[in-house]
């Protein structure tokens, strides 16, 4: 048997489609176009990538975005002045703060000061809280891992009672799948860096997140029968055949992984697109609360 491929550009466009239509609604009916912050501090060039790729999906939805790109040099002070300001703008309902920032900034200070009506990102510590509490819920769960449920919802029937196996304990991605599948009670094994008997762990999931960063380290034999597997790995591998010298590549072995699972996201063209697309919908639920 080979997997399905779960096509994250393609639910990725009917999703964008849909928030640009509930968008549109919102104006039309009068009131605001909904608007997100995103701000970026320092030259990090990945970050100016990501910050570039967040505004243009905003323009294609119709929300309104407001850069703020802010010299390597600002302080503690001056930037959670910043945010503080975007809290009180109505015209934004979203802010997002582009990680990681330069050294020497507080980054859970800075996460902490913006308002948790406009948290976005989902890693205001009272969202990520919530999170982890049974029988409450964030209002903003972070983009990558409401992608990861998104794409593992529209592939199985239910996630209850599956074994499940997230690969990696990040804040940003691997603890916060983790604790959306026990939301979904699904039963979790979450393995990390000190993880004895890997693929012995791996085999037993009916679902598997990887999230580590290790290029194609997860193997057929590896994975069981009929699973579902969702790459989040995006790693750069030399490509001399490519014009930018490289390839990226998931932490899964996406060819032999494909004859083992019955679903399986492909690097690129999986996670990775639903990851703004979740940050734009996010963006649509903080309009709609704030017009409450
Ligand atoms: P981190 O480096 O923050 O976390 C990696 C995790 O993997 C850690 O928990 C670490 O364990 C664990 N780990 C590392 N090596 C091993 C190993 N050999 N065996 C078992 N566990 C291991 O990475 P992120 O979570 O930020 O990102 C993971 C991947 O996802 C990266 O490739 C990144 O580029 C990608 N990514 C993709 C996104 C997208 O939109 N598609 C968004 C965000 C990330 P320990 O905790 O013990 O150190």
């Amino acid at each position: 048997m080979v997997a399905r491929i779960i096509d994250g550009k393609e639910i990725s466009k009917r999703i964008r489609g849909e928030i640009s239509e509930e968008v549109e609604a919102i104006v039309k009916s009068g009131k605001p176009r909904p608007g997100l912050a995103v701000v970026l501090v320092g030259e990090n060039p990945a970050s100016q990538v990501y910050v570039r790729m967040k505004k243009k999906a905003c323009e294609e939805v119709g929300i309104k975005s407001f850069g703020y790109e802010l010299p390597e040099t600002t302080s503690q002070e001056e930037l959670e002045a910043l945010v503080n300001e975007l809290n009180n703008n109505p015209e934004i309902n979203g802010i997002l703060v582009q990680l990681p920032l330069p050294k020497g900034l507080d980054e859970e200070r800075v996460l902490k000061t913006i308002s948790v009506e406009k948290d976005v990102d989902g890693f205001h510590p009272l969202n990520i809280g919530r999170l982890a509490q049974k029988g409450r819920d964030p209002l903003f769960v972070s983009a990558t891992p409401a992608g990861v449920l998104h794409l593992l919802k529209e592939n199985l029937d239910t996630l209850e009672g599956k074994n499940a196996v997230v690969l990696g304990r990040s804040n940003i991605v691997g603890m916060p799948v983790a604790l959306l599948l026990v939301k979904e009670n699904a039963t979790v094994t979450i393995c990390h860096s000190r993880t004895k008997d890997l693929p012995d762990i791996i085999r037993k999931a009916d679902v598997l997140v990887a999230a580590v960063g290790r290029t194609e380290m997860v193997k057929g034999d590896w994975v069981k029968q009929g699973a579902v597997v969702i790459d989040v790995g995006t790693n750069r591998v030399d490509d001399p055949t490519k014009k930018r010298g490289y390839r990226l590549a998931g932490d899964v072995d996406f060819e032999e992984v494909k004859m083992v699972a019955s679903a399986i996201t492909p690097v690129p063209g999986g996670v990775g697109p639903m990851t703004i697309t979740m940050l734009l919908k996010n963006s649509l639920i903080a309009a709609k609360m704030a017009n409450r």
